[in-house]
């Protein structure tokens, strides 16, 4: 049965369609239960009613014809029950409903389970049997575990029809997709899909204007594949027996066989690009191996793919060299995972939004987004890539949601918002150089989160009062090695000057969780409750203490200077990192640098420092709460994951109750105290952390004078009362409900949009 569920799962992956991918379903389930019927009924909800789309079993012709009120008969019951239905008769169940279109009659064993996709049911997997008949528990668990594999496979076929449908009537479909919001804001753009080399199956279909030329480009790329191909296995003749060496032939044979190339030929012809028509070529031959009953057949379909690779990249080498990407004014990149240098290559001025299959808020190129202001939505789970490329696309930043092809209408709505968006930011540049003080005279001072240079010199220019968090790793992230300690405190001198007088708070190295080093891989199972943070800096003292120095002889000129130390867990970790800081200040004594020991702070961001925070706080200057993993591990929410995104939000009374403990225990101390994640920058939550004292709050640079004109706005007591009031809330939605109608009562309604 395992086996048989694993190859279905696979077959229909594979499907092209979703009528394909259904037909497949229902054909291989009749035979692999031994039914006499299985149908699939999906859930049309603009109309109320479960259509059956696929049959083995009962006549082709009804397909599309039955349709099922939601909740009528069995199949209904199985839906809004969202629980297997398994009946020895059916026409003697209480719920049964004879269908007019077919005769259910000589049916009598039923089973229908739902198809469920994060809580939403797509429709209903049914098998029937002439006797009576009970399903078995096993049958019963095989159809159940199918329709839960399926249900993921099911909803990205059902986009890519309608994508067939949008390619038919280009302006009749619009498609929405929902993912997690990476970077706030709106973009308007036309979609440019990337790719790692390294990955054919993300290959976009592109059109090509010059069909002939395309064709003698691939004919090239098979031709020079094939040469070198015939030198690699003459090379080998001493070292690889004949046996081994058949590889080469094998992949020789294929390149000049006829089926392959012509199957290439034939797709670029019918206007596809090379790469792309490479991709479709290599997946059909691959699939069709891994059909075959054969083991070793089977394996063939590796050798396929591997071949297919190697050609691509013969293909884009090519690409590149005839005249590199070209990027519309507009563009909105989008891949299964955009990588740092490939947001970089795109000219800002160009780059209006991001939009991912993986990826999420945390992830580096989302913070690099945040800085400069460009939309992102990452963990668009049905995104379909290879269909997308040159489309006319909306990221929403706000909703994380993303509209391909957008209908008339739709467009200029979006173009309004970002119209009045731009408006919004232009008002907003007149509050630079104004502090960010409260009608009632109340003063906060409001930082910037950086970590390149540009955001730095961004921050100055926008009237930050200091970098409340720059995010050392990321000039780690840039490189391919680690930088040397020279390099190091050039770069830190640089940040620490472009801010002067203002001070700079540099975050020592929080690598690990979802930021490993390429160069420094760090694999985990679990890498969020892994070495991460100081854990690992000081596992690798030298790495540390190096980063220390750099910081301290920067320091030295500067006066600027702030250290953040991240992750924190308990005292003695604190301690070591300030025993390594005190050697590394006594080394650059003995060097000569007139280095000084600078403010100290300390990132509660694990639940345990809330414990310990009276212990804590008395060894450092000042305390940094970093809410966006704070917030993760008291709410036991991968801050990454999409699945969970809805649980993860800052204003959960929990996290509310932990960041005003902390405030006033660190004012107890006498010490100073920040907020310096997302939260921060979410003026409902700025609202509530200007009520409970906070002296700083340091976000992204595009939230910076939008929270300005909030604090500007409401007077300290109103937040104060609203705090009194909302802590006594069971819950986040109407803490947000309740802080959102008071933006809107102070005409910021404006703002709501950037909340979470
Ligand atoms: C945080 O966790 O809130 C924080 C500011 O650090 P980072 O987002 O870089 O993990
Ligand atoms: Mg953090």
């Amino acid at each position: 049965m395992l086996d048989a569920l694993r190859r279905i799962v696979q077959e229909v992956n594979a499907a092209h369609n979703l009528d394909e991918a259904l037909s497949l379903i229902v054909e291989r389930v009749k035979s692999a239960m031994h039914a006499d019927v299985c149908s699939v009924y999906m859930t049309d909800y603009s109309r109320g009613e479960h259509v059956l789309m696929a049959t083995d079993g009962l006549p082709p012709r009804v397909v599309g014809q039955v349709r099922l009120k939601l909740g009528q008969g069995l199949t209904g019951l199985a839906a809004s029950r969202a629980e297997p239905v398994n009946v020895e008769n059916a026409p003697e169940h209480p719920a049964f409903s004879p269908v007019a279109a077919i005769d259910e009659t000589p049916f009598h064993g039923f089973l229908g389970v739902p198809i469920i996709r994060r809580r939403k049911n797509l429709g209903v997997l049914i098998v029937q049997q002439r006797l009576r008949r009970k399903f078995t528990v096993q049958e019963e668990s095989f159809l159940v575990t199918l329709a839960a594999q399926l249900a993921s496979s099911i909803s990205q076929a059902e986009i890519r029809q309608s994508l067939d449908r949008l390619d038919r009537d280009a302006l009749a479909v619009t498609l929405f997709l929902e993912g997690v919001t990476s970077a706030k804001g709106l973009g308007l753009g036309e979609a440019v899909v990337v790719f790692p080399v390294a990955e054919l199956e993300s290959v976009p279909d592109k059109q090509v204007a010059d069909r002939e030329m395309e064709v003698a480009r691939f004919r090239l790329a098979v031709a020079a594949e094939l040469k070198e191909i015939r030198r690699l296995s003459k090379r080998m003749q001493r070292l690889l027996s004949p046996g081994d060496r058949a590889l080469f032939d094998a992949y020789a044979l294929l390149l000049s066989s006829d089926s392959l190339v012509t199957g290439a030929l034939n797709r670029i012809r019918a206007g596809n690009w090379a790469p792309g028509a490479l991709r479709a070529t290599i997946e059909e031959y691959a699939n069709v191996f891994e059909e075959m009953d054969d083991p070793y057949l089977q394996g063939r379909a590796a050798d396929i793919r591997d071949l297919g690779m190697r050609l691509l990249k013969r293909l884009l080498q090519g690409e590149q060299r005839r005249e590199g990407q070209h990027y519309p004014e507009r563009t909105i990149l989008m891949g299964e995972e955009i990588g740092v240098s490939q947001f970089l290559e795109v000219p800002p001025e160009k780059l209006a939004g991001l939009v991912s299959i993986h990826g999420t808020g945390a992830s580096h190129v989302a913070l690099l987004a945040r800085g400069l202001g460009i939309p992102a939505v990452f963990g668009v789970t049905n995104l379909p890539l290879s269909r997308l490329n040159g489309r006319e696309v909306v990221v929403d930043g706000y909703t994380a949601r993303v509209c391909i092809q957008p209908s008339p209408t739709l467009r200029q709505e979006y173009l309004k918002l970002v119209e009045e968006e731009a408006e919004l930011s232009r008002g907003l540049q007149e509050l630079r150089h104004l502090p960010a003080i409260t009608p009632d005279g109340h003063r906060l001072e409001l930082h910037a989160n950086a970590g390149l240079f540009a955001d730095v010199a961004a921050a100055r220019d926008n009237g930050a009062e200091g970098i409340g968090l720059y995010r050392s790793e990321l000039q780690f992230c840039l490189r391919d090695r680690f930088p040397s300690e020279e390099e190091q405190a050039a770069t830190y001198m640089r940040v620490l000057q472009a801010m002067a007088p203002h001070p700079v708070m540099l975050r020592t190295l929080d690598i690990g969780g979802d930021k490993p080093l390429p160069y420094f891989p760090i694999e985990e199972q679990n890498p969020f409750l892994g070495w991460r943070g100081i854990r690992v800096s000081l596992d690798q003292p030298d790495i540390f203490k190096t980063q220390l120095r750099a910081m301290l002889r920067a320091g030295s000129a500067c006066p600027n200077l702030g250290i953040l130390f991240p992750m924190i867990t308990c005292v003695s970790e604190l301690a070591e990192a300030l025993e390594l800081l005190r050697q590394a200040h006594a080394e650059l004594l003995e060097d000569g640098v007139p280095a000084v020991l600078p403010r100290v702070g300390l990132m509660v961001e694990v639940p345990a420092t809330i414990y310990q925070i009276d212990t804590l706080i008395r060894k450092v200057d000042y305390v940094s709460i970093g809410s966006n993993d704070l917030t993760q591990y008291l709410l036991a929410v991968d801050r990454n994951n999409d699945r969970v995104a809805k649980l993860y939000d800052g204003l959960h009374p929990a996290v509310l109750q932990a960041i005003q403990y902390i405030v006033t225990r660190v004012h107890l101390a006498g010490r100073e105290v920040s907020v310096c994640g997302e939260m921060a920058g979410d003026p409902a939550a700025a609202l509530l952390l200007l009520a409970m004292g906070v002296d700083k709050l340091s976000m992204s640079l595009g939230n910076l004078l939008k929270i300005k004109w909030m604090i500007r706005t409401i007077p300290l007591a109103r937040a104060q009362e609203l705090l009194t009031e909302v802590m006594h809330f069971e819950n986040a939605g109407p803490i947000r409900e309740r802080l959102n109608s008071v933006l809107d009562e102070y005409g910021l309604g404006g703002l709501i949009r950037i909340g979470k």
